[in-house]
């Protein structure tokens, strides 16, 4: 395949690659993040600790334990204000409205995607047209523009059907339908302008590259949990927890995944920042369920604990077009997160519920719906807390994560008992030894 330059392939030492970066910046850096959730924290708390001065636009209570907070949406302003030496997009909303030209246009670095790159995840009829286009393997579909073309579209597909709203939904604007009433029921309330595609079945895998305009350089895949309940049960939501193992993609598939999915899309686009495909495992190969173009949240929090290499430096390269020959390192240890969610998530949360037990609890914890109140730190958001930790193996990661998750409480607090045990069950033997619900 030509036009992208496949970096991943070049094995380079590790050392030499920090020293040429390390040659380029002078450290620490100023890194302005954009967001407020648990994926920005974590960004925040690994850039902290490789000693860069970190802030936060508009950030969130975790943030502000690890530097200044600029309470405000004029992100180019804020950058500005603090001479940033580089900005990190987490949200897609800020990318989907052009804040990469923005901040581009005034000459300031950047991580992410251009405005009409991020088109990819704006709307589903554009990315799922996008893949026909480039023979990206997708679902069959049909894409419909009003409720009637929606339910006269049903005919051609089998159930379970699977049917998306056109924009942004965070997570929320997808309905499997178990049958014909349902999938009707759920055109009328999605529609009408429509994706209608086929139920794809197999493992999903979060597959995420980092890019600069013409290389690329993958993460390692991780495992995220759509549905609120256990055992992938009731609606989905933003992401009730993820783990990261090397296990997740065998070397061979992940090639596949760069030559066929990640590779036609960034020569397609001269895509910059992180590239995310949600894939299917189908019997037939991957599949492309969807395109993301920034970080996931949750799959960030322990792709975070597991990165072994000098982030700030990676993403300083991808700005700034340098990601030739850059390979990322990774801990052998697996890493879990566990989400805790407020009353009601997904549905209508209730808020201003005090947390308690984050100090304590031997892990790290990154939060997202939260906020200081008078008594202490309270529930300000669905997705609250993501509590994050490692081990020696699978096993022992998520028995760490849940048994941190054990000291922790805030009144409706509820989350998912069985984070990661899809790779337990296949690399097998054993259950997460934890707590039962
Ligand atoms: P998010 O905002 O969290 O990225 P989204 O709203 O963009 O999600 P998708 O990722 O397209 O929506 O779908 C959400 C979930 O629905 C997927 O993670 C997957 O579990 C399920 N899903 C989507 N498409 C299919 C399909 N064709 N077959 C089976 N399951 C599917």
């Amino acid at each position: 395949m030509s036009g992208a330059h496949y970096n991943h392939l070049i094995a380079l030492d590790h050392v030499s690659y920090i020293l040429t970066c390390r040659g380029k910046l002078a450290f620490p850096v100023k890194i302005l993040i954009i967001g407020s959730g648990g994926r920005e924290h974590a960004i925040a708390w690994r850039l902290a600790q490789e000693g860069h001065q970190i802030y936060g636009a508009p950030g969130n209570p975790g943030i502000a334990e690890l530097g200044p907070l600029l309470p405000t949406t004029d992100y180019l302003a804020a950058a500005d204000s603090i001479e940033a030496d580089l900005t990190v997009v987490g949200p897609e909303i800020p990318l989907v409205a052009g804040v990469v030209d923005e901040f581009r246009a005034a000459e300031r670095k950047i991580v992410g995607p251009a405005q009409d790159a991020a088109q990819l995840e704006g709307s589903k009829i554009h990315s799922k047209q996008f893949m026909r286009d480039l023979r990206i393997p997708t679902a069959r579909y049909a894409r419909v523009e009003s409720v009637e073309a929606g339910i006269a579209a049903l005919a051609d597909f089998d159930t379970p059907v699977v049917i998306k709203a056109d924009g942004l939904a965070a997570g929320k604007g997808v309905i499997i339908a178990q049958d014909r009433a349902e999938a009707e029921a759920a055109v009328r309330v999605l529609g009408p302008r429509l994706v209608i595609e086929e139920f794809l079945e197999g493992e999903e895998v979060s597959f995420i590259a980092l890019c600069d305009g013409k290389n690329i350089v993958p993460l390692e895949a991780t495992q995220d949990h759509k549905a609120v309940g256990d055992g992938d049960s009731g609606p989905n939501t933003g992401g009730m927890g993820a783990y990261c193992d090397g296990r997740i993609l065998p070397a061979a598939d992940a090639q596949h995944v760069i030559d066929t999915v990640i590779g036609p899309v960034v020569e397609a686009t001269r895509f910059t920042g992180f590239l995310y495909a949600g894939l299917m495992m189908t019997a037939d190969g991957p599949k492309v369920l969807e395109f993301n173009v920034r970080l996931g949240d949750p799959e960030t929090q322990p792709l975070m604990h597991r990165l072994d290499s000098p982030f700030g430096e990676v993403l300083m390269a991808s700005a700034t077009g340098n990601l030739a020959g850059v390979s990322l390192q990774w801990k052998p240890q697996p890493s879990v997160c566990v989400v805790l969610a407020a009353a009601g998530y997904p549905g209508q949360i209730r808020t201003g519920d005090l947390i308690t037990g984050i100090q304590d609890c031997g892990t790290q914890v990154f939060q997202a719906g939260t906020k200081q109140g008078p008594k202490g730190l309270e529930t300000a958001g669905g997705r609250v807390l993501g509590v994050t930790a490692s081990g020696p193996d699978l096993a022992a990661a998520a028995a760490n994560a849940y048994s941190a998750v054990q000291k922790i409480h805030f009144d409706g607090m509820h989350y998912r008992h069985d984070i990661a045990q899809k790779g337990l069950k296949r690399w097998g033997p054993g259950t997460i030894r934890t707590i039962a619900p």
